[in-house]
């Protein structure tokens, strides 16, 4: 979830590092530092707070060498601060590492070093792997990381200098990201690529039990038994250009607004028939009895649109699962059945659980991801990627969107008997009727100023539009901070129309035009508690529009192509309530975008 970065080569380390944790202050932090190797001299800067305030430490300072890592700190044993922001060192100072994860057994070492006389200073469960390192040191600095590696439990990355041998880093990752990128006479470390694309598009991404030695600019892998081993060097076509605000106040906004140009992406190559870019073929996918989507938060949301479309096309059972809860039940999976995996990052812990799961149990997996290389893309048996392009703000728009597209054109391409009755042509509109939808913002701006300020906000919808409802109601929670509930419509009548009183914000998107009447039903139900309805809809909606008191109106559209474009103003929805009340909305508190621990 936090995050890293480091350098080895000509350069001056410290704009680079800076640089590089501006790049990956979405992923949600509290606090942040670096240490720069100058031979024997260990400089070691952290601070509690945004960069901002280490960036102001640092002002007018300067320092020397060519060894540098930085840390964003998400705090997971001990509170955010000064002490506990890493890096952290050893007794000596001789050792600086930088950890993302979970050390699981600090306490056990812990007490054995403090046995042994050695002093703590923070709370955090890394500064014991500093001072093994130190306690363990053979005079090899990659002989001792892994050897120390060896009695770790828990999930890691971690990258370690010392002032013992000023030329190396040695970095090494279990379950959480790590990421090499290649350059003329120089390495960069990363846990994502887009913190280092600027420097270079080279890329090698280290998988779980790889160490790797950096020595001046240079680099080689090794497994935790110091074989060495080889791992493809990839390019990442993602431009910077995707990975900056260019001029947005706001990486949310921006990528809502760039959905259009992505989902072209999402749909490139892929909308002829047996295209190479459908992972698995009709022929494959009808041998399979039973499907899995498994996914967390909007990727579980995007999965509920998925399960009516693949139930309706292979007349298969769908069962979507929250990963977290999937991972410690005991799923009747079978080698009969499919797992679809899905997440932006292709690094989130508990999905990744849950993949290991139905691989064990010889289901074929799937992964639907954005991120070229992550570790659900390596581990799956199949990969479709999004190709929305670098996702930074925290709440996921454009990869949601991506999410859907990407199911909606897997199943078209199974849907032999034409059961969408939709054709590759309308599909292709998607971006058109996307860039049409966002037209609605003006009226959406006005919308949010009168619910700002409103405690409770009810979203409602039947069928797809209940999957839809769960997304909008995440949007809003997530970085406006209001509390927002999805109900399916047809729900509200056993239990929670109790709470619908004068005044309270129910929101509506009533894209299946065979559950309208049933849908526009519910909303008579709240109109007459006295509920404030926001309808989203098009020319097919008309009654709704005439109950509701306020109706967003959106270009009239296949009515599977309805419900994908009907988030398009729940996400402006979000934007705008949050910005109004101005929260901060690229970093919502208490959230990280990557989410790489349980
Ligand atoms: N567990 C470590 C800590 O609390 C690292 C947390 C992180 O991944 O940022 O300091």
């Amino acid at each position: 979830m936090c995050g890293i970065i480091g350098y080895s080569g000509p350069k001056n380390p410290l704009p680079i590092l800076i640089n590089g944790l501006s790049r990956l202050e979405y992923r949600g932090y509290d606090s942040s530092g670096i240490a720069i190797l100058d031979g024997a001299n260990l400089i070691v800067e952290k601070k509690e707070g945004k960069l901002q305030v280490l960036k102001d430490h640092l002002e007018g300072k300067h320092f020397n060498g060519n060894i540098g890592v930085g840390h964003t700190r998400w705090a997971t044993h001990g509170v955010p601060s000064d002490l506990n922001a890493h890096p952290h060192t050893d007794n000596k100072k001789e050792f600086a590492i930088i950890h993302n994860g979970i050390i699981e057994n600090y306490s056990e070492l812990k007490d054995e070093l403090v046995n042994k006389g050695f002093n703590f200073t923070s709370e955090t469960d890394t500064e014991v792997v500093a001072v093994e390192l130190s306690s363990k040191w053979t005079g090899n600095l990659l002989q001792t990381v892994t050897n120390v590696a060896k009695n770790l439990k828990g999930t890691f990355a971690l990258v370690v200098t010392t002032t013992k041998e000023p030329n190396k880093i040695v970095a090494g990752r279990m379950m959480s990201p790590l990421v090499l990128g290649v350059g003329d006479e120089e390495v960069f470390l990363a846990s994502d690529s887009a913190a280092i694309l600027e420097h270079t598009n080279k890329m090698v991404f280290l998988e779980n039990g790889d160490f790797v030695e950096i020595i001046d600019g240079t680099y080689k892998i090794f497994d935790i038994n110091l074989n060495e081993i080889k791992r493809e060097v990839q390019d990442i076509d993602w431009e910077i250009s995707e990975a900056e605000k260019s001029g947005y106040e706001h990486f949310m906004y921006k990528e809502i607004i760039e959905q259009p140009e992505m989902i072209e992406k999402t749909l490139s190559g892929r909308l002829v028939e047996n295209s190479i870019g459908i992972p698995i073929q009709l022929n494959e996918v009808r041998n399979f009895e039973k499907i899995w989507i498994v996914a967390c938060g909007t990727a579980y949301h995007a999965g509920l649109f998925g399960k009516d479309l693949f139930e309706k096309v292979l007349g298969v059972p769908v069962s979507v699962e929250l990963a977290s809860e999937f991972r410690y039940r005991e799923p009747i999976v079978g080698n009969k059945d499919l797992g679809i995996v899905i997440s932006q990052s292709g690094e989130t812990m508990d999905t990744i659980a849950a993949t290991e799961l139905l691989k064990e149990n010889g289901a074929h997996v799937l992964a639907l991801v954005n991120v070229v290389g992550s570790s659900l893309a390596r581990m799956s048996d199949s990969v479709m990627y999004l190709h929305v392009g670098p996702e930074i703000g925290v709440a996921s728009t454009k990869a949601y969107l991506g999410m859907l597209v990407a199911q909606l054109v897997l199943a078209k391409h199974w849907d032999i008997e034409n059961k969408l009755n939709i054709t590759f042509e309308e599909i292709k509109n998607i971006p058109k009727l996307v860039k049409e939808s966002l037209e609605c913002e003006t009226e959406i701006i006005n919308i949010a100023k009168g619910i700002s300020k409103k405690n409770d906000i009810y979203f409602i919808g039947r069928g797809l539009d209940y999957a839809l409802a769960a997304e909008g109601a995440l949007k809003l929670k997530e970085i406006s901070y209001l509390h927002a509930e999805a109900l399916a419509a047809g729900e509200l009548k056993h239990g929670t129309l109790a709470l619908i009183e004068e005044g309270t914000p129910v929101i509506v998107t009533a894209s299946q035009s065979h559950l309208l009447d049933k849908t526009t039903s519910n909303v008579q139900e709240v109109k007459a508690r006295g509920a404030f309805v926001i309808a989203v809809g098009d020319d097919n909606s008309k009654k709704m529009e005439k109950i509701s008191d306020q109706f967003i109106s959106l270009p009239n559209a296949h009515s599977l192509l309805s419900t994908i474009i009907s988030i398009i103003p729940l996400q402006l929805i979000a934007y705008h309530v949050a910005k109004l009340n101005g929260e901060s909305i690229d970093q919502p508190r208490n959230l990280a975008k990557s989410v790489t621990v349980e």
